[in-house]
């Protein structure tokens, strides 16, 4: 039951960890049956799908967009959207920061890391990410405003390695954080750790995990 395993999750998490629940591929019905209990931050990673949801369920729900994000779709969500977690290269940060203005909105966005070993995984090296933030135009975007860093560990049953990828994130958000972000209350947010790996992530310092199957699956 949803129900249950959603509060068995959220026992789980410490004190201040904060939970999205990541709905993609479930139904409406889903969502409602974890509204219902309370839930109001759910994860989403096709544009039309969130749209879908959007249009349906009621409007205090926080969706946070978790999947790879075309430029070409960044203007369907960008007036109702809460958060932005996987922006991977400043062209998309540019994109959200023009379809934010014209919706008069400020989006809140988490930098994409790529930290596992797999080809397949999306995001920014770091030093990718060390210099785009070094070159600086993102100073200039008034509507966005970049939150933390996102991450996805390699997807393996090696707990060591996980553990050393979740520890690099922690370490690379302590950079930038000291060396960016130092007098921003907003940069806070460090996402990673899903269903099977989120209870690891949170021993590792996340501070917000998204989990999926865990809630949703039979
Ligand atoms: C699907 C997804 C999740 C949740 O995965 P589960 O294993 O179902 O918990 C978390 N983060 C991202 C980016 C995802 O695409």
């Amino acid at each position: 039951m949803i129900k249950d395993n959603l509060n068995e999750v959220r026992a789980s998490l410490k004190d201040g960890v904060c939970l999205v629940a990541v709905s993609k591929y479930h139904p409406v019905e889903a969502v409602e049956a974890a509204y219902a209990e309370g839930q109001r931050i759910f994860g989403e990673s096709r544009e039309q799908e969130l749209r879908v949801k959007y249009d349906t369920l009621p409007k205090d729900i926080q969706w946070h967009f978790i999947g790879h994000l075309q430029t070409n779709k960044v203007k369907y969500i960008a007036p109702y959207i809460t958060m932005i977690e996987a922006v991977d290269s400043l062209k998309l940060m540019k994109e959200i920061e023009k379809q934010a203005e014209k919706c008069n909105r400020v989006i809140d966005i988490l930098l994409e890391l790529h930290l596992a070993q797999e080809e397949t995984k999306s995001g920014m090296t770091l030093d990718e990410c060390r210099a785009m933030l070094k070159e600086g135009e993102w100073k200039n975007m008034s509507h966005v405003r970049i939150c933390g860093i996102m991450m996805m560990a390699s997807n393996t049953d090696d707990e060591e390695k996980i553990k050393k990828e979740f520890l690099a994130a922690n370490d690379f958000y302590n950079e930038i954080k000291a060396q960016y972000f130092a007098n921003d209350k907003a940069f806070a947010v460090k996402s990673y750790g899903m269903s099977h790996d989120y209870l690891l992530a949170q021993e590792c310092g996340s501070n917000h995990v998204r989990v999926g199957s865990r809630i949703f699956s039979e």
